[in-house]
């Protein structure tokens, strides 16, 4: 009698995680996220949230996304290319461009749903695409779906790039070459400004993934491009809307004509339901904020820069972040979830990051800093840091 039903092949890659240790329960929030959360029943600073800014609950936002919902609905009804395109969505993409310094905005239901989308709708058969090889998995899946071929190159490595393109560019069409604006696993920035040399060197266009960039570099959060002044030299910029601007969602900012092509090829616009009206409601009031104050990124940046001073001093590995994005480096996958196991005992809330989100060997605990955090809290993670680090013999 077959067992196929059982699904005894995934029991047993089940169970290999546990013998690993490296088998995942969720947690679960009781609430919203804030600096300080409930979670599984316990009170604990959050240092583990992409949200940079604080405005996964900020009242404003809350206000913008109710009076949404009274007058347009919880959903939109259909996708945006019969008659799921309110006013609302409209209106949030001129916002956008304005805040982006871009002619055009392309918005997608998130972040991940952008790569899968715009990738495969610029590139064809006979082009070439050239990625970060730390490049977000969402980014890799979207290359998977076009029909240009890839090549990889070494983690910002510009001398590996260029060997890339004297290899092959003269091969090919069109060249995309693709990067993460910030790392997400590291914190460090792409050299940017050299990718646009060589892009333009080889005749290329220029992919910016700037989900961890978007609300956090740059001038008030216009992130990474904006960051090293190069307006117009990038074709293709993502940001996503679920990370610091608080919400739910995912854009590509760039020239008319690539939103115009979106809207026949983007497959995402065509085949899934457009963003609910209380989620374009609560975007657009993030946008306004952070077009007229750089209070939040300001008191993102002094945080973050505290927290590194202080955890600094207690001699860990923290990487070579440039951002928020503070890693602590365990190394040993089972370490590291033990690590991020009594941290959580002892009051913070730290995530492991573990194979194969980041190459085998080099398992950490990420620490996010937020706006919303206040020195007391950042401390207090700071000292369960030093008592942890410690007991397990790493400092
Ligand atoms: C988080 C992330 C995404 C996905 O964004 P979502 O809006 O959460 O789907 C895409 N790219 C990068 C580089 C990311 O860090």
């Amino acid at each position: 009698m077959s067992n196929v039903h059982e699904l005894k092949y995934l029991q047993d890659q089940v169970r290999e995680l546990k013998e690993q240790g490296v088998y995942r329960v969720l947690p679960v929030l009781e609430g919203a996220n804030e600096a300080e959360v409930m979670l599984n029943g316990k009170a604990v600073i959050n240092l583990s949230s992409n949200n940079y800014l604080g405005f996964a609950n900020h009242p404003k936002l809350k206000k913008a996304a109710i009076e949404a919902v009274e007058k347009y609905g919880v959903g939109s009804g259909a996708v945006r290319t019969i008659i799921g395109n309110m006013d609302i969505h409209e209106q949030l993409e001129v916002e956008l461009a304005k805040f982006k310094r871009e002619e055009a905005v392309m918005v997608f239901q998130s972040g991940f749903n952008c790569n899968a989308g715009a990738i495969q709708a610029i590139t064809n058969k006979g082009d070439l695409i050239i990625s970060d090889e730390l490049n977000h998995a969402s980014i890799i899946d979207g290359v998977k779906l076009s029909k240009a071929d890839k090549a990889v190159f070494k983690h910002s490595d510009m001398a590996d790039l260029e060997r890339v393109l004297k290899e092959k560019r003269s091969n090919y069409e069109n060249c995309l070459i693709i990067t993460d604006g910030v790392f997400s696993m590291d914190g460090d920035i792409a050299k940017l400004p050299e990718i646009v040399e060589l892009a333009e060197k080889y005749n290329c266009m220029t992919y910016v993934d700037d989900a961890h960039g978007s609300g956090v570099l740059g001038e008030s959060g216009r992130g990474t491009v904006d960051h090293f002044h190069l307006h117009g030299r990038i074709d293709f910029t993502i940001g996503t809307l679920s990370k610091a601007i608080g919400v739910i969602g995912g854009y590509v900012a760039g020239r008319k004509v690539m939103k115009e092509w979106l809207l026949h090829r983007g497959r995402p616009l065509l085949f899934s339901t457009s963003l609910p009206p209380a989620a374009v409601g609560a975007i657009t009031e993030a946008v306004a904020l952070l077009s007229s104050t750089t209070e939040y990124t300001d008191r993102l940046w002094h945080n973050a820069n505290f927290f590194k001073e202080e955890l600094g001093k207690l001699g860990f590995n923290t990487g070579s972040s440039e951002t928020p994005i503070t890693p602590v480096i365990i190394g040993d996958e089972a370490q590291t979830v033990a690590f991020s196991k009594r941290m959580l005992e002892l009051g913070v809330f730290v995530s492991p990051i573990i194979f194969p989100t980041v190459p085998k060997g080099t398992g950490r605990v990420r620490c996010m800093v937020t706006a919303a955090h206040t020195e007391e809290q950042l401390l207090k993670a700071v000292s369960v840091f030093e008592a942890v680090g410690k007991e397990m013999k790493l400092i």
